[in-house]
């Protein structure tokens, strides 16, 4: 047994996956892997594949699965990630899933859990429309439920916050959309195969992480 633990964090976009995957990881000594991070980390730097996947995301479809595969192939083996991963945006499709699958068996592992934080569509909304993000420092606001001190400024660093381009109103009905027909299935998937436990996203931000915690199997569970 090698003590590594492996959760996907499934929810719709603005359910809270990021800011709870990074909690749990760090509690659990696991890495986060957001391949929306990813994807823009790898924008931000310019490389060519930034530059493929930006039109995709602006207009919130999703980016190919051999693109995101080979994004998690990569940082699976990273160091930060030896004592397992918390999976944020991804799986988003069936065949990432058993692409997911098949990483982790080349690696002599199995993905032990999926959580699934569910928040009603109309308080998603609410939640994208409102959300800013600091250009310099990535730090994340809510002009309603988590306002910088001085608007536009981010706190910690006074760079300049601005909107995600795909969390503007068009984009985020069609991020819905594309959850609920691609992702749906991939919930599907689990509940047929690992399982699938529901987390109530509608809650304080600290009473979910609370909830994970409870719903989360220690890395030795099995002895
Ligand atoms: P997120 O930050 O997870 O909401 O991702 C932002 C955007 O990146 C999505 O709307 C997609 O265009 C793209 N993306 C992120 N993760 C994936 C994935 N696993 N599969 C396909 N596209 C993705």
């Amino acid at each position: 047994m090698s003590g590594r633990r492996y959760v996907v964090l499934m929810g719709p976009p603005g359910a809270g996956k990021g800011t709870q995957a990074s909690r749990v990881a760090e509690e659990g000594g696991m890495c986060k892997i957001s391949t929306g991070d990813l994807l823009r980390e790898a924008l931000a730097a310019g490389t060519e594949l930034g530059r493929k996947a930006e039109k995709t995301m602006k207009a919130g479809e999703l980016v190919s699965d051999d693109v995101i595969l080979g994004l998690v192939d990569e940082v699976l083996d990273r160091s930060e990630c030896s004592g397992g991963a918390v999976f944020d945006g991804f799986p988003r499709t069936v065949d990432q899933a058993r692409g997911l699958e098949g990483l982790l068996a080349q690696r002599g592992e199995t993905l032990d859990q999926v959580l699934i934080i569910e928040v009603p569509e109309t308080e998603i909304v609410t939640r994208l429309s409102g959300r800013r993000v600091c250009k310099t420092c990535g730090k994340l606001y809510h002009i309603s439920f988590g306002p910088s001190r001085q608007e536009g400024v981010c706190d910690a660093c006074g760079g300049e916050l601005v909107q995600r381009p795909d969390d503007a109103p068009e984009t985020i009905t069609r991020r819905l959309a594309v959850y609920a027909e691609e992702t749906a299935p991939v919930r599907e998937h689990y509940a047929a195969t690992v399982g699938v436990t529901a987390i109530d996203g509608d809650q304080p931000i600290d009473a979910v992480t609370e909830a994970i915690r409870r719903e989360l199997q220690p890395a030795d569970a099995e002895g």
